[in-house]
């Protein structure tokens, strides 16, 4: 399909919320006691500062629309985001150009490949991918507006801050680590650029994407981000409209296609939501309407995606009731959540 007309308007949104405080701080503490033994995985090795991370870290992180959050372990612990930034930097570049021609430029089908894969600008003619895939992702960079390397920052710091509501950092050690051995991101570059799919120049978008991957953030911040996509693009605990809700539905919709990599199928049959991973162990999952789960646990399964944030998902979704496709048949009770 191609380029349609924007949605229909309608004043009436079907979301649902959240059980109660009180049942969902027990069932954060019951997942991360359930999967805090869990150890299978194994801690990302690509960028050399990100190969000494604990395999004992797990932190878990919900938060609700209303801005109350549910924590358990290490949700207070920062890392670097690394993809995560991925769906936030999409939000920001849909709000900067439209949402239309975001979607145009860098395209929103699965690739159905790896998260680094160089395939992904070759499998078609126009070099297209999706924001989700660092080809995509680093294409949405390049097209940060900004007169200078120096603005485009400003603008990407200022609004991934203003998802999370307080002021991020980079980690620098992190981004020295990840510049010095990032010829893979290098060569996805020179590709986009040779199929006119960069809008600066391929290292200032490379740059730029490896500091943006490199800012420090908690599982609580990524609960808060997550869940201003469940709120129609207003961050819960400063009330900021960061992005209108028609960017989030947008973004949540490439997150479902696209968010675990060529996994994104079996999450999807599995969980019901869209989800995020990245490579330093962390994941979001969004509810919209309710709120947003975010995980961090640095060892991950063969296609980059933490095991304990995947089993941690499946257990909330589960037992908050989150799942998009679950109904019931009508006229049946529905229980109260446990
Ligand atoms: N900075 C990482 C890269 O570009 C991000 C990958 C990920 O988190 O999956 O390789």
């Amino acid at each position: 399909m191609s380029s349609s007309p924007g949605p229909i308007p309608s004043s009436w949104v079907s979301t649902g919320h959240l059980p109660t405080p009180e049942v969902v701080q027990s069932l954060v503490r019951e997942a991360h006691a359930q999967f805090g033994s869990v150890d299978q995985g194994r801690v990302a090795h690509g960028i050399p500062a990100l190969a000494t991370a604990s395999p004992q870290s797990f932190g878990i992180s919900v938060a609700a629309t209303n801005g109350a959050t549910f924590n358990a372990g290490d949700w207070a612990v920062p890392f670097s985001i690394q993809s995560l930034s991925k769906p936030f930097l999409f939000a920001l570049v849909c709000e900067a150009i439209g949402e239309q021609l975001a979607r145009d430029t860098l395209g929103v089908n699965s690739t159905g490949l790896p998260f680094n894969s160089v395939l992904a600008v070759e499998r078609t003619e126009e070099g297209l991918s999706n924001p989700m895939v660092n080809a995509g992702a680093i294409a949405a960079t390049s097209l940060v507006p900004g007169e200078d390397a120096e603005a485009k920052w400003r603008f990407i710091l200022d609004g991934l801050s203003r998802f999370a509501g307080r002021r991020l950092e980079v980690d620098a050690a992190v981004y020295q680590s990840e510049q010095a051995t990032n010829a893979g991101n290098e060569n996805i570059a020179s590709l986009l650029s040779a199929h006119q799919q960069l809008w600066c120049e391929p290292r200032t978008a490379i740059d730029l994407y490896t500091r943006q991957c490199a800012l420090l953030v908690t599982a609580q911040d990524l609960a808060l981000m997550a869940c201003t996509l469940a709120n129609g693009g207003r961050q819960p605990l400063s009330g900021e409209t960061v992005i209108a809700p028609l960017i989030c539905r947008r973004v949540l919709a490439v997150m479902v296609t696209a968010g675990l990599y060529e996994t994104s199928g079996d999450w999807l049959y599995q969980i019901g939501l869209p989800g995020k991973s990245g490579v330093s162990g962390g994941m979001i999952t969004v509810a919209p309407g309710k709120g947003a789960l975010a995980t961090w646990s640095p060892p991950l399964d063969e296609a980059g995606n933490s095991v304990r944030g995947q089993l941690t998902a499946h257990f909330l979704s589960e037992r908050l009731g989150l799942n998009l496709f679950d109904s019931r048949p009508s006229g049946e009770a529905i229980g109260q959540a446990p």
